[in-house]
């Protein structure tokens, strides 16, 4: 297992350790898996993360359970992912929450899109987009508003979110200044699919708003949705100030950031292998650079990681 290239330095370290003391206390934070796999050491890392920060400015964590994809969520995961969070003593939540439960509130916001006429069917293909704008395969697709106009009435579209340009910056309490511009980066959203499935940024930005949250810790795989994030909330009125800290990723190798499909990590085998709750917390906050040994922590004691 081999760091990423986002790892501080031990000065940075300190500086952003210095720049969470001064956050406000009494935030509310969030630790949002998908039930679509078993937690495995990246989520540890993330975990470390949510509840170190939240223990060290006495902020509330919220568990919120991203079910929004109907067609890869699979039965038995949410609870082995509770079963996996009360081992590693880390279950002290002020909420819990779980998207399949609010299909009302998306439903309802995006009708409210809808009747101001900035929602709009589109029965585009991930190929025909490609093949229309020549853009070579990758994971960031630039939709070109071929539909906008085209008044669909199908029942089997999906429907997208109009995105003017729109300038997005932030400070992130990690990587610094962020501008993005949603527009150019990922055009017109996506906000319910062919599959009637909800998508993560829509679904992410009503939680966020609805469940009170103001500060987003998660990866930074994420770092490119978090302007379209903000860009949804300026759009349905959200007007909570939001911080966000994004911190860096386990990778398994240079190229590749630790997956679900790496068996290999996931916490349930690294139980059986004789692991404890303290070890794989310390093993993760090693290999995020929070520790310079795999030291046990446990978790009561993640603070300390961030004080
Ligand atoms: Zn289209």
């Amino acid at each position: 297992m081999k760091a990423g290239s986002t790892q501080c330095e031990a000065h940075v370290l300190a500086e952003i350790r210095q720049q969470l003391q001064t956050l406000p206390r009494g935030l509310r934070t969030r630790f949002a898996p998908s039930p679509t796999g078993y937690l495995h050491l990246g989520h540890a890392a993330s975990a470390v993360f949510v509840w170190g920060i939240a223990q060290s400015i006495e902020a509330d964590v919220v568990l919120r359970i991203e079910d929004h994809d109907r067609g890869r969520v699979r039965p038995g995961y949410e609870k082995a992912i509770l079963e996996d969070l009360i081992w590693l003593g880390l279950m002290k939540t002020a909420d819990f929450f779980r998207q399949s439960d609010h299909w009302d509130r998306y439903e309802s916001q995006m009708e409210a899109a809808r009747s101001r006429g900035l929602v709009y069917a589109c029965t585009c293909s991930r190929r025909e987009i490609m093949e229309r704008t020549g853009e070579a395969s990758h994971d960031e697709l630039r939709y070109d508003g071929h539909c906008r106009t085209r008044g669909h009435a199908d029942h089997h579209a999906g429907l997208r979110l109009r995105l003017d340009p729109m300038t997005c910056a932030f400070d992130d309490l990690w990587t610094g200044r962020q501008v993005q511009r949603p527009d150019e980066q990922c055009g017109d959203l996506l906000i319910r699919d062919r599959d009637g499935n909800w998508t993560y940024n829509f679904a992410v930005s009503l939680d966020d708003a609805a469940e009170d949250i103001d500060l987003v810790i998660r990866g930074q795989d994420l770092l490119p949705a978090t302007g379209r994030q903000l860009q949804l909330r300026s759009i349905f009125g959200v007007t909570k100030p939001l911080r966000f800290l994004h911190h860096p990723l386990i990778w398994e190798s240079p190229e590749r950031k630790l997956s679900k499909r790496d068996g290999s990590t996931s916490l349930r085998h690294l139980r059986e292998q004789g692991l404890s709750p303290a070890m794989i917390l310390g093993q993760a906050a090693h290999a995020v650079g929070l520790l310079d040994r795999p030291e046990p922590v446990a978790a009561p004691e993640l603070k300390g990681l961030f004080k």
